[in-house]
């Protein structure tokens, strides 16, 4: 069987000439004076006693104490660390690589070299690389290749108060490999074990919740690292503001016409928010008097391409306001500085599990309040540097009526693809020891989802096609269809969809302007079959114009299609990786069926046996391995088809249940999948 490797992304290791990358002198100092300032600096020696002496240490410190980027610098100088690699784990994508870069200029070299990163789809690392940022998904995807982590002497899980999934996941897995690693040389017995390096721990976060952390790994030693916290004057509205964005705009123009320089710094749930409001400042910002002073907007999100993340952190220019337009990720893992307003609408996005009566369920991200613990994050970002104000869109009773923190993501996500992971490493996840055990329901319909995807018997044992699928850095459905499409003989077509679809934005905008100029240009990459097929024509045509066309040519198109130029060039630096780990897989991507969408469809019945339907006499469509009733979303190329079955990719909730991402398929495809193979749906 091919072996999970660790590394599923191409190994961009951005060094050269070194004197090239050498910041000029004076920058450089400035740089070295910023880290000098910084809260952590005056306990470095007191730390690293700590570290050195302990397993486990649990640091804690306010947001922006220097914790991040300081810490694995520290332990590299000192030596704590050795040979080894020193890890820091981050909860999102952005902040990995965002805090290498930041890191490596510290350094004084380029990301890639000492310091790198490694996230899903995508790398910078080399030989030289001794810290690297990951995401926490991505250090349990080492733990495929490597269970006992040992290309590590130092891991550092960073932001551990978010509770993600997978740092409960890491928690766990590394409190036994640690037993394993630092038992004394003769319990180790005999063998390669005994040459094991011994491994620390580091944990991090920004609240003072602590205490679980320390009873977990056996009574650690905390510390605390003293911040430097201004006073923040906090307001709060007077009645609810039900349109965020909006209050939002109208609040940031009030302090920016009313109130002495400083940025701000607003708070809203996702990339949408942040996106309609970047136009809504813009275009109010045109029709301010000509000599008021300016205003540069500047949006962070997740999917944020690295390009555009360093304009947050370059001041503004004189006579100008900085308005940074954030998500959670500037709560506590990404500092800016001169923010001196902070506007808070409250929300935030949550993704949570939605069970079944039928044992199965979904994921959903859905808008909702923050917490008590995020409310008081956000307000801090504003007394960084001098007395801060922060702007509640909401009302005082409101926020006392908020939750203190947020639950575990263990208790309210998926478990599939962590399920799957666990099953490859021989661990169930039933037996193992966490902080807080996930519900017995999601782990039995994670079990029923994999048990028809194929990637476990009725054992609960691990098939060679879940192994397979474990390998592809994929949520398991999308997994099973890649492997499927082995057989079908269209992997090239497969990946190229999947590709796609695990972007983290969406090909077409619903762009609500102009809806009518968009659809006319859709329609000319319609496919019959539906949507998995319209994506297709979508990316080779795009693929044509790479081909012929320079970058801006390639924007110019597509914003002349309404299609999402940062999706398509996602989706091809997904598409190169999923090719290459084909290649270690021994499966041969270029196998294609042409312009025949039948094998294409039989693959992705494989995966989305779970998300298929059936057409009923009123219309709408029964789903068939769940008790809802959904119709076909109106940004499908079907909506207004009425066809026997479909396959769908998600449901969303509005005042219907809509199923999103539809295609067409012959109901014989659905009957030929083995679990339905004794019901009677041919
Ligand atoms: P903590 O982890 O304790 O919240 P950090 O180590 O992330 O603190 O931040 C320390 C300092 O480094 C902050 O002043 C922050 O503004 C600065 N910093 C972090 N990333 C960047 C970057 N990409 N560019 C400029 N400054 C940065
Ligand atoms: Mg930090």
């Amino acid at each position: 069987p091919s072996k999970p490797s660790a590394l599923e992304s191409k190994k961009k290791a951005k060094i050269g000439h070194p004197s090239r990358h050498l910041a000029n002198g004076t920058k450089q100092a400035s740089i070295q004076e910023q880290r000098r300032e910084l809260p952590i600096t005056s306990g470095k020696d007191a730390l690293l006693d700590e570290i050195r002496d302990n397993d486990v240490t649990i640091l804690i410190g306010e947001t922006g104490s220097g914790k991040t980027t300081q810490v694995p610098q520290y332990i590299l100088e000192s030596g704590i660390s050795g040979k080894g690699m020193i890890a820091v784990t981050q909860p999102r994508k952005v902040a990995a690589t965002s805090l290498a870069t930041r890191v490596a200029t510290e350094q004084n070299t380029s990301v890639g070299g000492l310091v790198g990163y490694s996230v899903r789809f995508d790398e910078a690392s080399s030989e030289d690389t001794r810290i690297k940022y990951v995401t926490d998904g991505m250090l349990v995807r080492e733990l495929l290749g490597d269970t006992l982590l040992s290309r590590y002497s130092v891991v550092i899980v960073d932001e551990a108060h978010e509770r993600t999934l997978r740092t409960d996941l890491l928690l766990t897995n590394l409190k036994s490999i640690q037993k394993t690693r630092n038992a004394p040389a003769d319990a180790k017995g005999k063998g390669s074990v005994a040459k094991l390096n011994p491994l620390k721990i580091v944990i991090m976060s920004a609240t003072l919740d602590a205490e679980k952390f320390s009873k977990f790994y056996d009574n650690a030693k905390v510390i605390y690292v003293k911040g430097r916290q201004h006073p923040v004057t906090i307001y709060h509205t007077a009645i609810s503001q039900p349109d965020f964005v909006d209050a939002a705009m109208r609040t940031f123009f009030q302090i920016h016409t009313d109130q002495p320089p400083g940025d701000v710094l607003i708070f809203l749930p996702g990339q949408e928010d942040i996106e309609s409001l970047d136009k809504s400042i813009k275009l109010y910002a045109d029709r301010l008097p000509k000599d008021s002073s300016g205003i540069v907007v500047c949006p962070m999100y997740a999917a944020l391409p690295p390009g555009q993340q360093a304009k947050i952190f370059s001041p503004a220019p004189q006579n100008t306001r900085k308005c940074i337009l954030a998500t959670n990720i500037a709560e506590t893992s990404i500092t800016i500085p001169g923010i001196k307003y902070v506007i808070d609408t409250g929300k935030c996005k949550e993704k949570r599990y939605i069970a079944r009566d039928s044992g199965t369920g979904f994921d959903t991200l859905l808008t909702k309040d923050i917490t008590k613990s995020s409310a008081m994050q956000r307000a801090g970002r504003a007394g960084r540097e001098s007395i801060g104000f922060c702007f509640r869109l909401y009302t005082e009773e409101s926020f006392k009526a908020l939750p203190d923190s947020a639950e575990p993501e263990i208790r309210r996500c998926a478990l599939s693809s962590s399920l799957l992971q666990l099953k490859c490493l021989g661990q169930d996840l039933e037996q193992l020891d966490f902080m807080d055990k996930p519900d017995w329901e999601a782990i039995a319909s994670a079990l029923k989802t994999l048990y028809l995807l194929g990637a476990i018997d009725n054992q609960k044992h691990l098939t060679k096609l879940g192994r397979d699928m474990a390998v592809l850095p994929l949520e398991p459905h999308l997994a099973r269809a890649v492997v499927a499409s082995q057989e079908c003989g269209c992997t090239l077509e497969i990946i190229d969809i999947v590709s796609v679809l695990s972007a983290s934005s969406k090909l077409f905008f619903d762009s609500t302007d102009e809806r009518e100029a968009a659809a006319e240009a859709r329609r000319k990459f319609r496919h019959s079959s539906g949507d998995h097929m319209t994506i297709l024509n979508v990316v080779r045509s795009y693929q044509e114009i790479v081909a012929s066309e320079n970058k801006s040519g390639r924007k110019e198109w597509c914003k002349k299609q309404f299609l999402n130029d940062r999706c398509l060039s996602e989706a091809r630096d997904i598409r190169d990786q999923l090719r290459e780990v084909c290649v270690r897989m021994g499966v041969d991507w270029r196998s294609s069926c042409g312009d025949d969408e039948q094998p294409v469809l039989r693959s992705l019945v494989r995966g989305l046996v779970q998300q298929a339907a059936f057409l009923q006499p009123d219309g709408s469509y029964k789903q068939l391995m769940g008790p809802s009733i959904v119709k076909i979303h109106p940004s499908s190329s079907l909506c207004d088809k009425k066809v026997p079955a479909i396959i769908y990719d998600e449901l969303v909730y509005t005042s219907h249940i809509y199923a999103r991402g539809v295609s067409s398929v012959p109901r014989k495809l659905i009957a030929e999948v083995s679990v339905f193979k004794n019901k009677n749906i041919g």
